[in-house]
């Protein structure tokens, strides 16, 4: 689709959905959850997933002053004003060590998800690594082919912006991609810049179990599931899906001694879970899943595929201009 032709749609919808959103409200007052990732600052931050600490914690204490906020894995049925939810998805290290801190300060609960194959191990997640060998001044061959299913794909490296449309395509490859096959991407990724297995900074690291354990320990913090290897659920088999769903639920139990109860969407949009994975998060037994696209959580909202607004890393102006859009978007 042409950016014109985008334009157009966008605002044809906002024509549409703002009155009738703002309708529906008026019936029913809706929860407006919110999604974080990180709370710290970075030097380099491509996929814009971190909140300075300064703009999180004026954020918390305008969503305290402003509205009722409620948990995650409350019974929002009877919510009688319009209400927030915050919530956190992956499990880095900064969740605990510098959230926490704010949030307890402002008063304001969150739910962490957490994908449990990394915590512990003092490992990062993929798409930083991809980062470290593309973007960030690692030498490289003028040319990289990389064996993608069947198919073999070449990017040049020559500029900054060849390499950002490498990293960008790869990035896309391997959200795409099922374990098996993202591991062997990222193999190739490895060898093309001379490394062999992963090289982890501190700067990206997920939480240790200690940390995890001090986080669950506050009042103000609930510990949700989000698989065991963070990888798109809909590229999955039956089977694989399920071990996802109940090996990161039962490890969370082991480590924290309560039951996991809600759950959140890798990666989070419509195409990247099933219907099978709705039916499988109930199976297993959590009560409640987080999906990752904008919209309200009304009474008739499915508690399967909560839609949530990603928050960047914006100053008060900013993000009280972009939560009143999320009222009605
Ligand atoms: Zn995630």
């Amino acid at each position: 689709m042409t950016e014109i032709a985008g334009n157009i749609l966008g605002s044809a919808r906002k024509l549409v959905c703002t009155p009738v959103n703002r309708l529906i409200n008026s019936i029913d007052p809706p929860v407006i959850v919110l999604v974080y990732h990180r709370i710290t600052t970075l030097l380099s931050d491509p996929e814009m997933l971190a909140v300075s600490p300064d703009n999180f914690r004026t954020q918390m204490q305008y969503l305290k002053d402003m509205f009722p906020i409620v948990r995650f894995e409350e019974d929002w049925a009877k919510t009688a004003k319009p209400a927030v939810c915050v919530t956190f998805d992956d499990g880095y290290a900064d969740n605990a060590l510098e959230a926490l801190p704010i949030l307890e300060e402002a008063g304001v609960p969150a739910t962490f998800f957490v994908s449990t194959g990394t915590i512990g191990t003092r490992s990062e997640f993929w798409w930083h690594e991809l980062e470290r060998i593309i973007l960030n001044g690692q030498s490289l061959p003028p040319r990289i082919t990389l064996d993608v299913g069947r198919l073999k794909r070449t990017w040049a490296t020559g500029s900054v912006s060849l390499r950002q449309e490498y990293f960008r395509e790869a990035v896309q490859l391997m959200t795409n991609a099922d374990t098996l096959s993202r591991n062997d991407l990222l193999n190739q990724i490895r060898a093309t810049a001379g490394i062999n297995a992963e090289s982890a900074g501190d700067t990206h690291r997920t939480m240790s179990i200690e940390e995890l354990r001090r986080l669950a320990s506050s009042r103000w913090a609930t510990i949700g599931a989000h698989t065991v290897t963070h990888t798109q659920l809909s590229t999955l088999t039956t089977g694989a899906q399920r071990a996802e769903l109940e090996t990161s639920k039962r490890e969370l139990e082991n480590w924290l001694g309560r039951e996991t109860k809600v759950f959140s969407y890798p990666y989070g949009r419509r195409c990247h879970y099933t219907q099978e994975s709705i039916a499988l998060c109930r199976e297993v037994g959590f009560s409640k899943a987080a999906a990752n696209f904008p919209g309200q959580a009304h009474r008739w909202t499915d508690p399967y595929q909560i839609p949530r607004h990603l928050v960047r890393n914006w100053p008060l102006e900013i993000f009280t201009e972009k939560l009143r859009g999320f009222w009605t978007r």
